[in-house]
């Protein structure tokens, strides 16, 4: 399979034929969730609630295999699309070493996309707006591998990640729902914020930040005082 880097030729012109918007498990981060959310007017946990696959961190689908955000007029939550959406037609890969590789993704044998080289992979990436989409996901993930590190589980995959910390996890509920609720960002950040008496921030960007502090206080707990103990 060709592996393209960010100055590869790489262009796509995407003619709105939404077909890539079917049949699809779109998974999306905390980061996502809340994006997602501001763009409707809800809180996380009614976005999630709404809008995900019962208890799993997926886009839920309409019947007919449409993304559950898709619209006769296209993409409904376009300004907020997630990252997978965003950086089609291609895919990302990173290894837990942190290489960084591009890939095309499998076209809908339709598509009505165009693929060229008019540009880089670079300037794909910034006309559509991956930055902060890509840098608060290396930020989410690398707790994730944290947490993993924590527990010596090596994973080849950063998509596999937070699976994999469940799977080691399935058999203690308490951090099963506790990785559960780490999707619903307004629930960890109020939860926080109440406890320790401050201000809940309004800018997603210091929720955010308030967020990952709280996953690395629980990895710290459990690593440190609880029942799994740094093997390394
Ligand atoms: S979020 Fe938008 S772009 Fe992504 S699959 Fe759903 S409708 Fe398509």
């Amino acid at each position: 399979m060709e592996e393209l880097a960010r100055d590869s030729p790489f262009s796509y012109t995407c003619h709105q034929c939404s077909r890539c918007c079917y049949d699809k498990r779109i998974q999306v981060n905390p980061y996502e969730v809340a994006r997602l959310a501001q763009n409707k007017g809800l809180s996380t946990t009614e976005l999630i609630a709404n809008y995900l696959e019962l208890g799993k961190p997926y886009l839920d689908n309409q019947s007919d295999g449409a993304c559950v955000f898709l619209t006769d007029q296209g993409c409904g939550v376009h300004a907020d699309r997630p990252l997978v959406c965003r950086i089609y037609p291609l895919e990302q890969r990173l290894t837990g070493e942190g290489r960084e590789s591009f890939h095309y993704a499998r076209p809908h044998p339709e598509t009505e996309g165009m693929y060229g080289q008019a540009g880089t992979v670079k300037d794909f990436l910034m006309a559509q707006g991956l930055p902060p989409f890509l840098e608060v996901r290396d930020r989410y993930v690398a707790v994730v591998y944290r947490l993993l590190d924590i527990l010596a589980q090596d994973v080849e995959d950063h998509e596999d990640a937070l699976e994999t910390a469940k799977d080691v996890f399935s058999d203690d509920a308490s951090i099963q729902q506790a990785l559960g609720e780490w999707l619903d960002m307004d629930v960890v950040v109020a939860r926080h914020c109440q406890a320790h008496r401050l201000n809940e921030p309004f800018d997603l960007e210091e929720r955010l930040t308030v967020y990952l502090e709280v996953m690395e206080d629980w990895i710290n707990h459990h690593s440190i005082g609880g029942n799994h103990e740094n093997q390394t």
